[in-house]
């Protein structure tokens, strides 16, 4: 081992919320065979935030890795199944779309499938690029079946992701990290040791004085960033001026319709207002920007638009978002809200826990890190969030509604420039650049650009090559075959009720 190689016996996660119990399930596998000894400390006493219900079909790979079936999640978290996200009153008032995980037509000559419907489109084709994804398709007429695994065209396929109770996901994990081995202390810390030395934390102090030193440790402790803030100083970079909402109100209520297989976004006068349906109940909540509402009217508006009966008193939420500078610094690594947040628009937060594990497991191919990972580590953590925040700024700013000022802001805002260049050249050349660590492909952003009617000046003139009623009849075909797939698929609560647990109610059967 060389001199910079930093060896790793033990590993403390401070935090049991959703990103502890992931990091711990995930490290106690990858760990296994090594002599590396794994705790997470939580207080119950604390709490989580308990929120964080709607994800994308990332989590689905990373719970395989650990050996979970879809159906063994859905059944222990009271799961339904997402196809993407409904955004109502997004664009203006009265509009609606939906964001897919799935792809949009199918793409012919090494040309964009976009570009053969802006073509007709010029020629005064008014279907909609809706029309073209399976995955929209199915979830507007509320149709689940599990994507065809080798799927025959680009046209069937689709991804899904899954709305879930954050308290037993979290619950899911803590078993499956324990049975790898991972140890667990139910207490408050209420100190962290620095080593004068080399600035790394040597241990940390619980209630009770009791003393825990780590090699290595992994501050999952939330927004406050008990390790990686409060003990390191570590730093944070504010967003504020793009990303205006700093404020939410949550509320759960019983169930007013049969569970449906998206997540409805719906904008308000100054936020907008999450639905996100499980198997029994409903979560719901308005985020919203504390400048131009007070909490008063946030939680009037998110009361006034849930049908069912609210399941207890709302509770509130206040966030500054942005990410820490160093998602890795000395020997600590933030990961979840300790080290940063973004507005849960896309459902991203999890996924950034994902992506966080997955490149220290990729780092921690031996039980041992050096300076170079470690900047690597921060490199990559920061471009990830960096493209993550773009594309929520991306839903703001295309925006055309006209009824308050916290909209004409958003519409108004000077962009990053990475996203300004992107919007660039998708309008005037209609290509959709994907930069390095994107989690959101090509398709996504295409899904919210169409959304916003943000739509190219040109089309890809190779598309000329095709005679124009060769294109008309592909493009019909392609919408045929779409509604024909369609009607093949059951029912979501179908799906649900055979496979994932689900009773309906007699009033909802
Ligand atoms: C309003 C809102 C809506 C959201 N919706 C979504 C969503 O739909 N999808 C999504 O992907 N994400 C969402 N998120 C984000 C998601 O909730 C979090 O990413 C996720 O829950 C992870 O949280 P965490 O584990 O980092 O922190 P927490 O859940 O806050 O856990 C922190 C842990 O640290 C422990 N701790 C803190 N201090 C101490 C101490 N002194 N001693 C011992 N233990 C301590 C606590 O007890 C707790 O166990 C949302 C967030 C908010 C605010």
């Amino acid at each position: 081992m060389s001199v910079s190689e930093q060896a790793i016996k033990s590993i403390v996660i401070v935090g049991g919320g959703t990103a502890g119990w992931m990091t711990a399930a995930a490290m106690a596998k990858h760990f296994g065979n090594m002599p590396v000894e794994i705790t997470l400390v939580e207080s119950s006493q604390l709490g989580t935030i308990g929120v964080g219900e709607a994800t994308i079909p990332t989590l689905r790979r990373f719970y395989a890795k650990l050996g979970l079936t879809d159906i063994d999640v859905i059944k222990a978290t009271n799961a339904t199944c997402k196809l993407g996200i409904e955004f109502k009153d997004w664009h203006t008032k009265s509009s609606s779309f939906i964001h897919p995980f799935g792809l949009f037509g199918q793409p012919a000559n090494n040309v964009a499938f976009h570009h053969y419907w802006l073509k007709l489109r010029e020629k005064g084709d008014i279907t909609s690029l809706a029309e073209y994804s399976l995955g929209v398709s199915l979830a507007q007429n509320n149709k689940f079946c599990l994507p065809a695994p080798k799927p025959s065209s680009p046209l069937a396929i689709f991804d899904w992701a899954l709305h879930f109770d954050a308290g037993l996901f979290a619950n899911l994990m803590r078993d499956n990290a324990l049975a790898n081995g991972a140890k667990t202390i139910d207490a408050k810390i209420c100190d962290v040791k620095i080593d004068s030395t080399n600035g790394n934390i040597s241990a940390i102090t619980l209630e009770d004085g009791q003393s825990i030193s780590a090699d290595l440790f992994i501050d999952c402790s939330g927004f406050k960033g008990l390790l990686i803030e409060e003990a390191l100083n570590t730093g944070y970079e504010d967003w504020s001026h793009w990303l205006l909402c700093d404020r939410a109100v949550a509320v759960q209520s019983e169930s007013d319709s049969i569970p449906i297989p998206r997540t409805i976004s719906t904008a308000h006068q100054a936020g907008w207002q999450w639905k996100i349906p499980l198997q029994t109940r409903t979560g719901n909540g308005h985020v919203y920007c504390s400048q131009f509402i007070d909490k008063q009217q946030a939680t009037e508006t998110l009361l006034a638009n849930i049908a069912g009966k609210t399941l207890h008193e709302p509770r509130e939420f206040s966030f500054t978002p942005g990410r820490r500078q160093k998602a890795w610094n000395k020997n600590c690594i933030a990961i979840g809200l300790a080290s940063g947040f973004l507005e849960p628009l896309e459902s991203t937060s999890i996924a950034l826990i994902e992506t966080a594990i997955e490149r220290l497991l990729l780092t921690f191919d031996k039980p041992s890190y050096n300076q170079q990972q470690v900047e690597r580590f921060n490199e990559v953590s920061k471009m990830e969030y960096e493209r993550v925040r773009d594309f929520i700024i991306l839903h703001y700013k295309a925006n055309q509604r006209t009824d308050s000022e916290f909209w004409q802001i958003c519409r108004d805002m000077q962009l990053p420039s990475e996203l300004e260049h992107k919007m660039h050249l998708f309008k005037t050349q209609g290509t959709l650049e994907r930069y390095p660590w994107e989690i959101f492909g090509p398709d996504s952003w295409l899904a919210i650009y169409h959304g916003f009617n943000y739509l190219p000046d040109v089309y890809d003139k190779k598309v000329d090559n095709m005679p124009l009623e060769e294109i008309q009849k592909g493009l019909f075909q392609m919408r045929n075959s779409i509604k024909k797939s369609v009607k093949a698929v059951p029912e979501h609560q179908e799906f649900l009720q055979r496979f994932g647990g689900y009773q309906p109610k007699p009033s909802t059967a």
